[in-house]
């Protein structure tokens, strides 16, 4: 598989753009989050109207902003570009979902005539097969929020979304080939929301993953020595997530 960082930050980021990240499986693509900024990464890399579907975490603007974006995108590239086969777009994402994107059709009312068929499917603790990819989901700590588990080719990638600590996210990444884990705060800033670094570093270790890619950071990690923190508590591979990096497992 191929994972690309759309972006690895939040909405506070000055220099990253907001979570986005594009999965890819020979010519099969998912896209996982669509924040601010990420759309745009996402247009330098690949073909948006290619992407079939998306899995949203939750509806934090941060991860969600950028869907009506997207899905302008898609309208117009179909309507008047040079793509006229448009495929059905699958938009699966946490309880709500289906509020939330007619929320946004009713908020940009031209979404609604989009020429493709848009169909929703909301996951709890579900387990979902799409062409070419085996998607389990389980719900974190943190507002209506799923987290990922994606396998195919005999690999597993886990995307956290954003989660407190919580035992669902070190049960669902058991043992994952690659686990990409929110890390907003420092130590000395623990949060009911989100994760800091020895969390996230303990998260990784308990749930033996063979390798740990940071995202999401807020700007007061940001100046936090993370590596070394984190390695005196997991010992396995260890990224720190930029946009527009590419990690093939
Ligand atoms: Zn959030
Ligand atoms: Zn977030």
């Amino acid at each position: 598989m191929k994972l690309t960082i759309l972006g690895s930050g939040t909405v506070l980021s000055k220099e990253r753009a907001c979570s986005g990240f594009l999965l890819e499986s020979g010519r099969k693509k998912l896209l996982i989050d669509i924040g601010e900024g990420a759309f745009t990464n996402l247009k330098r890399v690949a073909e948006p109207a290619d992407i079939n579907t998306i899995l949203l975490t939750h509806f934090h603007s941060d991860h969600a902003s950028a869907l009506s974006t997207f899905l302008l995108y898609r309208r117009l590239v179909f309507k008047y570009g040079p793509i006229k086969s448009a495929s059905q777009l699958n938009i699966i994402g946490p309880k709500g979902l289906a509020a939330f994107c007619e929320a946004l059709d009713n908020a940009f009312p031209t979404l609604k005539e989009v020429p493709f068929k848009v169909v929703t499917k909301e996951l709890e603790n579900s387990f979902l097969m799409m062409p070419g990819f085996r998607i389990k989901s389980r719900v974190v700590k943190h507002e209506s929020t799923i987290a990922y588990r994606i396998e195919a080719e005999g690999k597993s990638i886990v995307f956290s979304g954003d989660t407190a600590y919580c035992e669902d996210i070190i049960s669902l990444a058991n043992k994952a080939d690659l686990l990409v884990l929110e890390c907003s705060l420092p130590d000395s800033l623990p949060s009911s929301n989100h994760l800091t670094v020895s969390q996230a570093a303990s998260i990784a270790k308990q749930a033996n993953v063979k390798s740990l890619l940071l995202n999401h950071f807020y700007p007061q990690v940001e100046n936090e020595p993370i590596e070394k923190i984190v390695r005196n508590i997991y010992s396995g591979s260890l990224r720190i997530a930029s946009d527009l990096m590419v990690i093939e497992f």
